[in-house]
């Protein structure tokens, strides 16, 4: 029954997960496989059988060509030894050497002891020497579990940091940072919860308000770390999980010119805005970087689709992501370019000549 609304359904109601109904509208597709123009995937965890080999480097390059990945980063957050081995095998490849990059990484493992920060920036500028092009991906667990040396929650604003975020400015790397989840990860598992299904396959990506800081209190410390380095470029992965709320967004682009937005996982809601997000793409073209994060090729064509089409009403590839459809974006050409390259070759000048493949 939906009281007031209709009557009681006649027969068995369906399941939310048996419930498929099949559009009926006609309208073009025009999915394809490849961008429009190169692309920087700035948001990359390729794998072994991407990256592990140069066998598997040289496979990898036909991949990205099928999509016009012209440029990986591997956002692997790895530093030291594992970084300077990932470099050299890309740089034994003849084909792949410029078309895969890396970020190096910070270990919050002993904040609060002694000297932390000073072996903290050592390694970056060792990692920088070696061919880092930024930092991270700083990932969810500084903020949400990482520990400080006395046990306590290591804040995103925690004093003892900031040492290393200057020093971040410093050496010209721009530092990748994933902040909490979806805002309804934090809140009650209830019927109006939009990501209700997903948390019922995946309980584990749930956050409990009884053990776990509040998106708002994570989203707060990130804004401060933000503030408090103003010479330090960041990008917040998943355009800070904001992407539902682009005037929330807007406003932080706005009072945080060091501050760009990584688009990766959150196509479900720049999809389903088509008007507000073509406006927002367009008013802060200068700000937002592509990026996929899990590497699954047959995937970018839906960003392809969003950002470049005026396609209607068409399915999300994940569908307990997103039940509803999403639309074409039609960004002009020019805002197409910055977001899948130059911003990112803006942001990252250590590139070097993995640079030079993009047009000029
Ligand atoms: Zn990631």
């Amino acid at each position: 029954m939906r009281p007031r609304t209709c009557l009681a359904p006649e027969g068995k109601v369906p399941s939310i997960v048996d419930y498929r109904p099949k559009s009926t509208l006609k309208v073009p597709s025009t999915m394809r496989m490849k961008a429009k123009f190169p692309v920087v995937d700035f948001h990359g965890h390729p794998g072994g059988a991407q990256i592990g080999s140069v066998e598997a480097l040289e496979r990898f390059g036909p991949t990205l060509d099928s999509i016009n990945v012209r440029l990986m980063v591997v956002a692997g957050n790895v530093s030291g030894d594992r970084l300077t081995q990932g470099i050299a095998l890309v740089n034994q490849s003849k084909t792949m050497k410029d078309r895969v990059r890396f970020l190096t990484g910070i270990s919050f493992n002993g904040v609060g002891t002694p000297g932390w920060a000073q072996k903290a920036i050592a390694q970056l500028e060792a990692d920088a020497k070696a061919g880092a092009v930024g930092i991270g991906e700083v990932g969810k667990g500084f903020g949400l579990s990482a520990k400080k040396a006395d046990g306590s929650r290591l804040k995103l604003n925690d004093p003892e940091l900031a040492p290393v975020f200057e020093a971040a400015g410093r050496l010209k790397l721009a530092v990748f940072i994933h902040t909490a989840d979806p805002q309804e990860f934090f809140r009650e598992v209830d019927y109006t919860n939009e990501r209700w299904l997903e948390q019922s396959l995946f309980p584990e990506r749930r956050y409990p308000q009884d053990r776990y800081p509040s998106f708002d209190q994570l989203m707060a410390e990130r804004d401060s770390l933000f503030r408090r380095h103003p010479k330090t470029t960041f990008v917040a992965a998943h355009l800070g999980w904001h992407a539902n709320d682009l005037g929330r967004l807007g406003k932080m682009f706005d009072a945080m010119p060091n501050v760009l937005g990584e688009m990766g996982a959150v196509l479900y809601d720049i999809g389903r805005q088509p008007r507000a997000a073509h406006d927002f793409f367009v008013k802060y073209q200068d700000r937002i970087l592509f990026g996929k994060d899990s590497f699954q090729p047959e995937e970018y064509p839906y960003y392809w689709r969003v950002l470049e089409t005026r396609d209607d009403y068409f399915d999300y590839y994940r569908d307990y992501h997103a039940f509803w459809k999403l639309y074409g974006i039609d960004l002009p050409d020019a805002v197409l370019k910055k977001v899948y390259y130059q911003n990112a070759l803006r942001i990252m000048p250590a590139l070097g000549a993995a640079a030079m493949g993009f047009p000029k």
